[in-house]
């Protein structure tokens, strides 16, 4: 059942060929027609080839590195299907959208023709697409976001006694820095460091895959930041953040559960709750103070059945937890205890 609702997301994901042609060319210039568009989230995705053919550009994959690389006159340029931004010498721009292998080639979205190709030729672009009603928004973020409460609600009906996979969100990122600590230190950047240093322990230790929301310095819209708990295997859900108070004194993590989790009449913890509880004493056993446990409104997935807690994992106007969040050991310290919280969640559920 499960494996069919996957694949069934895995259409929507991927998207779905478009008969949609669209125009493209530097300003000026006579438009090459493209036809082997798709469809998706009601975004036209292009094979990145044919965009640099329409402009006059060159480039290749490169599968060691797992980067395309395009020769341009401000130096070389790269995409990756792994990262939300374009290089371009040394700097980093944002991306609307993540490239995406689609069909054996690499696409970009058509946001990407529109906002970011220019800078590769230093001229403006032309672009048209041919088939603009199957461009706009159509009904399928409703039907995505069915379709992911559905998994989500039947997921602890497979969930057995080890843990499968972990989804991991590391808070904010890009122009959406978080708090900002008195010395400049960012929360984008405590939470980034933290899910990576997790999902490495995670990995070694336990061979499971860790699927982040993102694995660098970009913005994600709301959809992107659900798009590792889709992965079939995932059994629970962290989001990493820290956060700042007025008093220099608040100090400690905060850990939040659902604020809508039913105890179930036989009287079993909400799974999200026990998660929660082996979180809080694995922190305390790592000697880092936890101020509690408390409910919020979490997410809009709010009846989906997947473990989740929200971490603020210190105060970055608090020196002590400062020095955690940012320097390398404090940083080990914490996502080791993250580490201990989540095997023993597995070792100690009860099954409901
Ligand atoms: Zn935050």
């Amino acid at each position: 059942m499960l494996k069919l609702l996957y694949s069934l997301l895995l259409i929507f994901l991927l998207g779905s060929p478009c008969l949609a042609d669209i125009e493209l060319a530097p300003k000026g210039k006579p438009p090459l027609r493209l036809s082997d568009v798709y469809l998706l989230h009601g975004l036209s995705y292009v094979a990145l080839d044919d965009v640099l053919d329409a402009v006059s550009l060159r480039g290749h994959w490169n599968s060691v590195r797992h980067v395309y690389r395009i020769r341009t006159a401000n130096g070389w340029a790269e995409l990756s299907p792994g990262r939300q931004n374009l290089k371009i010498g040394e700097r980093f721009h944002p991306l609307k959208e993540k490239p995406r292998f689609i069909d054996g080639r690499l696409r970009v979205s058509e946001n990407f023709i529109l906002n970011q190709l220019s800078m590769l030729i230093n001229r403006p672009i032309y672009y048209r697409n041919l088939n603009p009603s199957a461009a706009q928004h159509g009904g399928d973020d409703n039907t995505l976001d069915r379709l992911f409460s559905f998994l989500l609600r039947k997921k602890n009906l497979v969930a057995g006694p080890r843990l499968r996979g972990v989804a991991i969100d590391a808070g904010h990122g890009g122009l959406d820095t978080g708090v900002i600590a008195g010395d400049g230190y960012k929360e984008k950047q405590a939470t980034l460091a933290l899910s990576a240093r997790l999902s490495k322990i995670l990995k070694m230790n336990l061979g499971i895959p860790v699927y982040l929301s993102r694995d660098d310095d970009y913005e994600l819209t709301p959809k992107q930041r659900l798009e590792p708990v889709a992965h079939e295997d995932v059994d629970v859900w962290l989001l990493l953040h820290a956060q700042g108070s007025f008093t220099a004194a608040a100090e400690g993590v905060v850990l939040f559960v659902r604020s809508n989790t039913e105890n179930s009449s036989d009287g079993l913890m909400d799974s999200s709750r026990q998660l929660a509880e082996e979180l809080k004493t694995a922190l305390e056993e790592s000697d880092v103070p936890v101020v509690g446990i408390f409910t919020s409104p979490l997410v809009p997935l709010g009846q989906g059945r997947l473990p989740t807690v929200l971490l603020e994992l210190g105060y970055l106007t608090n020196p002590v937890d400062l020095q955690r969040l940012r320097s390398p050991d404090g940083q080990q310290q914490l996502a080791q205890a993250l580490y201990l919280g989540l095997k023993n969640f597995t070792l100690n559920r009860k099954m409901n």
